[in-house]
């Protein structure tokens, strides 16, 4: 048997990157009993039918340690969040609920701003906000050709999901990582209405620094379904260390007396901007749960 990785998925074929190269698989019968579906991502084991033709059977599928719905892949580890500097001008409280998808996945994130180049004055204070919040945060232009070799180094070995809204220029900035890659890169304008829903299947991009990348933007919904009231906090990191709420695990840092966090927001340790992207995202799941009954 030889190991690999499903890297694409097209009707009820799997190809497998192996060391010995890329093999046309289909999956034994037994998962579709198991109701297992093999998925992009999923580190397999095969046998070989025909070496000649490159052609294969998935035998084995390791275990998940990670699961995406929307790019269905498996075993994702990081999640580059991608805003632009300027041109679109970030909208911060989307950049959260980029960051709560991301958490909640259990990726390892890294957030990136892209455009440096067009920088307002306004970069310095974005990358404050995030690293204060405990995220690396790394500039690029595309343009420029600046900090490129520092999102190599996030992708080697690595299988990612660059993640971000339309028009910040992840099309552009994987063109810049890797030169075989030509995606299409334009105005915010010209993509509305194409992609987005287009794509009915996943596919991971081999990187020539070692490292994966879907071809496709991670979490496209971002809805906050299925997320509890007393989970949302979880998935502010920075809100960790400030358990000594009077209400303990209760406390939904909002109204109660005696919160930890509320204190360290107005002495300056969490950021303003943050908390309240946490209470619009908790008032939010509130409004969905209370339809749910
Ligand atoms: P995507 O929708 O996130 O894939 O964005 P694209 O890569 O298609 O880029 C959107 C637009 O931003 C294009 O017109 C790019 O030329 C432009 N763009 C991308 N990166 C940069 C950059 O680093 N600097 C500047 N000034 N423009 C950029
Ligand atoms: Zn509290």
């Amino acid at each position: 048997m030889l190991k690999g990785k499903i890297i694409k998925g097209l009707s009820s074929f799997y190809y497998v990157d192996t060391e010995n190269g890329l093999y046309e698989c289909k999956a034994r019968g037994v998962f579709r009993k198991k109701k297992i579906t093999p998925l992009v991502g999923d580190n397999v084991s095969i046998s070989i039918v025909d070496e000649e033709n490159k052609k294969g059977v998935v035998e084995e599928i390791e275990k998940r340690d990670t699961e995406l719905v929307r790019p269905p892949i498996a075993n994702v580890d990081k999640a580059l969040i991608v805003f632009a500097v300027v041109d679109p001008k970030p909208n911060l409280s989307l950049l959260d609920r980029f960051i709560v998808h991301a958490e909640r996945e259990g990726l390892e994130i890294v957030i990136v701003f892209t455009k440096s180049d067009l920088d307002d004055g306004s970069l310095s204070n974005l990358v404050e906000i995030y690293e204060t919040t405990g995220y690396r945060v790394i500039p690029v232009s595309s343009e420029k050709h600046q900090n490129i070799d520092k999102i190599r180094e996030e992708l080697k070995g690595n299988t990612v999901v660059f993640a971000g809204p339309s028009g910040v220029g992840k099309s552009s900035l994987l063109n810049e990582i890797d030169e075989s890659f030509q995606l299409k890169t334009g105005s915010v304008s010209e993509k509305i209405g194409r992609g987005r829903h287009t794509t009915r299947h996943a596919e991971l991009l081999k990187l020539e620094c070692g490292g994966m990348v879907a071809d496709t933007p991670g979490f496209s919904s971002l809805e906050l379904d299925g997320i509890e009231e007393m989970e949302l906090k979880e998935y502010f990191i920075e809100f960790d260390e400030y358990d000594e709420c009077r209400f303990g695990s209760k406390c939904v840092h909002e109204n109660e007396p005696g919160c930890a966090v509320k204190q360290a927001v107005e002495d300056g340790e969490i950021s303003q901007r943050r908390y309240d992207s946490y209470i619009q995202l908790l008032n939010e799941i509130r409004q969905k749960n209370s339809r749910r009954y």
